[in-house]
């Protein structure tokens, strides 16, 4: 009892107003969001310098997607997102929301315009509570190329030819490929993978691992894609020059040697490592399949981190954090029939605390503000334990803590909030 009375935050003031973008979308994760804002974080952060972006596909509609544009510029000044997930309408969302046009996915505009390299995706532990990976396992998701950016189109018997024509004028164009097709109906497939930001990735997927005391692996189908193989050449140049040492001590990589591990082979480990201790970098389609089996042996997407990393112009790092699951429709619609519902909000938590953290960084580094550094700090840490308390003391949400003796959504968030200290 006595634990349960301590509370974990006391400051006679708010914390001072730091800037960062904040995105709300949808549904029962912007109506989390909100009570989060409301309980935990607006009674002890001046959130007066926060910039707040809708991206409902109303607003996105009204607006004719200047606040997607908006959102993103502003990101791009300020390098610290916060984002509540958003819905990238369907024909049916599209007349259930009254829209007058269809919406793109606002992921792309992000990732193009904070110069995306990698999508970090990290198990979130509570000590004393056990989850599907006993120690951490991280991820990197190579934010750009692939078959996201594809051009294709369906055609006929006939010749295709892809042909490349250098910036350089005195160069002379290069046929990539040529093949001749034989079937009546083929689909043709045009990608690329960028390759100028991996050494960028491969520097923030080392630092981590060594920061999280893991196994890094690089995960290709190199030997049969061989036009994969410079992503895993990169890694290993970075690891060799800079990172092969520290390593080497601290027996993560006892031979020196970094380790490759073919995609389909990964997905077998993955179910088998679950002591953790591993990280994977990846190429964009394999990193967003494989990181979906680390959610589901990780019990549920609720319980992984995904963020959005850039590299600005300067060298700073934008960093944008999300939780990984969508707008979790099926228990908004329970609420709104009146229904109790259980939303798990660590996820999203998590963000939250992940770009206060970073905007706090960004500011301390810019101005030489450590006390600020150090308070936010302090208040995450504070925040964070309020909120795995409060699962380890048999109250968390039903997914974790059964429908008997679990809180509603409401609860849990009033309960997080009482815990930290209201
Ligand atoms: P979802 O992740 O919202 O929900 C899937 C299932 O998991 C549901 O049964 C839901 O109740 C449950 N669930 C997920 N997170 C939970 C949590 N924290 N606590 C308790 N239960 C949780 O996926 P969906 O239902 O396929 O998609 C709903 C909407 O979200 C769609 O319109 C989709 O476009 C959008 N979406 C957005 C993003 C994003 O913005 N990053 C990602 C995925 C889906």
């Amino acid at each position: 009892a006595a634990a349960c009375a301590e509370k974990l935050w006391e400051s006679p003031t708010k914390l001072p107003a730091i800037p960062l973008v904040y995105i709300s979308g949808e549904e029962m994760t912007r109506y989390a969001a909100s009570l989060m804002m409301k309980h935990w974080i607006e009674p002890h952060v001046d959130t007066s310098a926060w910039e707040f972006f809708d991206l409902s596909c109303k607003a996105r509609d009204v607006s004719n997607d200047k606040v997607l544009h908006d959102a993103v510029a502003a990101g791009a000044q300020l390098k610290a997102i916060f984002k509540e997930p958003t819905i990238t309408p369907t024909a049916q969302q599209m007349a259930e929301f009254k829209l007058t046009k269809a919406l793109p996915s606002p992921n792309g505009a992000m990732r193009r315009g904070w110069n995306g390299v990698t999508i970090s995706r990290d198990t979130i532990h509570i000590e004393g509570i056990e989850l599907g990976f006993k120690k951490p396992v991280l991820f990197e998701r190579h934010a750009v190329g692939g078959e996201y950016g594809a051009g294709w189109r369906e055609i006929s018997k006939g010749r295709l030819i892809t042909t490349f024509f250098p910036d350089d004028e005195n160069a002379e164009p290069l046929i990539v490929d040529a093949r001749r097709l034989s079937d009546s109906r083929n689909v043709a497939v045009v990608y690329h993978n960028p390759l100028d930001n991996v050494e960028t990735l491969a520097d923030h997927f080392f630092r981590r691992c060594l920061d999280a005391n893991v196994t890094p692996y690089v995960v290709t189908k190199k030997t049969v894609f061989k036009w994969q193989e410079p992503f895993w050449a990169i890694h290993k140049e970075v690891f060799d020059a800079k990172y092969r040492h520290q390593f080497q001590e601290r027996g993560l990589v006892p031979d020196g040697q970094l380790q490759h591990l073919i995609s389909d082979a990964a997905t077998m480990q993955i179910i088998r490592w679950t002591r953790g201790n591993f990280g994977m970098a990846a190429h964009n389609y394999d990193g967003d399949m494989l990181t979906d089996e680390v959610a589901q042996v990780h019990r549920s997407p609720g319980f992984i981190t995904s963020n959005l990393v850039g590299k600005a112009d300067d060298g700073s790092l934008i960093k944008e954090f999300e939780a990984s699951h969508g707008t979790v429709a099926d228990l908004w619609r329970a609420h709104l029939r009146g229904e109790p519902t259980s939303f798990n909000p660590l996820g999203m938590a998590e963000a939250m605390m992940g770009a206060i953290s970073h905007a706090a960084h960004l500011r301390a580094g810019a101005g030489g503000e450590l006390e600020v550094k150090d308070a936010y700090d302090k208040f995450v840490q504070s925040l964070r334990k309020a909120l795995h308390n409060t699962f380890r003391y048999g109250q968390g949400t039903w997914d974790m803590a059964g429908k008997d003796a679990g809180l509603t959504t409401e609860a849990f968030i009033h309960k997080v909030g009482w815990r930290l200290g209201r």
